[in-house]
């Protein structure tokens, strides 16, 4: 019988201090896991370090290690398309480079594999150091994306999961720019299993978010998977207007029965900051659709691949 080939997902940017802890520990799995056929994908996200160059000795030591070499910074969420584009594996683990994704636990997602599950997800039972205003900002933010859309959006749940061959396939119809990987493995369904796992901190390097892209990918959460803000924009405008044609009603009114002179500067300044702020607010809302829609119609590849494994191409899919 034919070993079932398994593929390691590893996007990495700037994580030249990592690897060799990195390669420690997932040598110990796959030695000790023969009886798969390994392929370790790492994806260089256009490092500005020695990244590659550590890959690429790992690959000169070991076939299967192999990597994929993009020709400048794209972004995690770009980087692990192009993972799933060249992953030859029946089934593919995504995990970090920095050690928060423990390869420990890569035997007991096997298993869930092997007993029929497609996408077996590691959630985090706590989310380690970070500041309480992350935690409870972020957890705000899932509610409110959750309330919004109709596909479930896991808390506490990353990229560390395996997925099935048919998953891969299906993520890879996903060709969209703005990405937000994370609630497309929601949206494409297949059986799923949840396991637990303690994350821990990274062994070195830093984070590469910083608040802004934080907030930059929240957005694209958001954008990407409801269009309940335009909805929202329409029904505010339709109460305030309301609201306003009541006003206008009484004023009327008001000065048809007693015929008071002209009155009420500040309830008038109010009344036309507030609306135009609503203005403002809904033409920024429309213009990020507007301007997710004007990215995705230039239809741009998603990722540019400088090399694969040695030889030296421009194969983009
Ligand atoms: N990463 C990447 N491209 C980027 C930023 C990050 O490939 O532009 C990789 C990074 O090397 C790591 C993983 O994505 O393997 C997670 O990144 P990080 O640890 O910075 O994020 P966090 O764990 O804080 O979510
Ligand atoms: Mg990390």
């Amino acid at each position: 019988m034919t070993k079932k080939k398994v593929t390691v997902l590893i996007p990495c940017y700037n994580e030249q201090e990592s690897l060799p802890y990195l390669k420690r520990e997932i040598d110990k799995l796959i030695n000790s896991y023969d009886l798969y056929n390994w392929e370790i994908l790492f994806v260089n996200d256009g490092s500005s370090d020695a990244t590659i160059d550590i890959i690429k000795s790992f690959r000169k030591e070991d076939k299967r290690y192999c990597y994929i070499d993009l020709s400048r910074n794209f972004g995690k969420e770009a980087a692990m398309l192009a993972g799933f584009d060249y992953a030859k594996g029946d089934c593919m683990i995504i995990m970090d480079a920095d050690m928060q994704h423990p390869p420990a636990l890569i035997p007991e997602m096997l298993k869930h594999w092997e007993e029929g599950f497609e996408d077996v997800y590691a959630k985090r039972k706590s989310r380690g150091k970070e500041s309480w205003l992350r935690k409870k900002l972020s957890l705000q933010y899932y509610r409110l994306l959750q309330k919004t859309t109709r596909v479930e959006i896991l808390q506490n749940v990353g990229d560390f999961r395996l997925l099935d061959r048919k998953c891969i396939d299906a993520l890879r119809l996903f060709r969209e720019s703005n990405r937000y990987t994370k609630g497309m493995f929601c949206l494409i369904g297949f059986k799923k299993k949840e396991i637990l796992f303690e994350q821990q901190d990274r062994v070195a390097g830093s984070s590469s978010w910083n608040f802004k892209s934080l907030v930059g990918l929240a957005v694209d959460g958001i954008t990407s998977f409801t269009s309940l803000p335009l909805r929202f924009a329409t029904f505010v405008g339709l109460l305030v207007s309301l609201g306003a044609f009541g006003y206008m009603c009484f004023i009327i009114a008001k000065t048809l029965i007693w015929g008071e002179s002209i009155q009420g500067f500040p309830t008038l300044i109010t009344v036309i900051l507030f609306s135009v702020g609503l203005q403002f607010l809904f033409l920024g809302i429309i213009g990020e659709y507007l301007g997710r829609i004007f990215y995705e119609t230039k239809n741009r590849p998603v990722y540019i691949i400088k090399s694969y494994n040695e030889e030296e191409n421009n194969k983009q899919l």
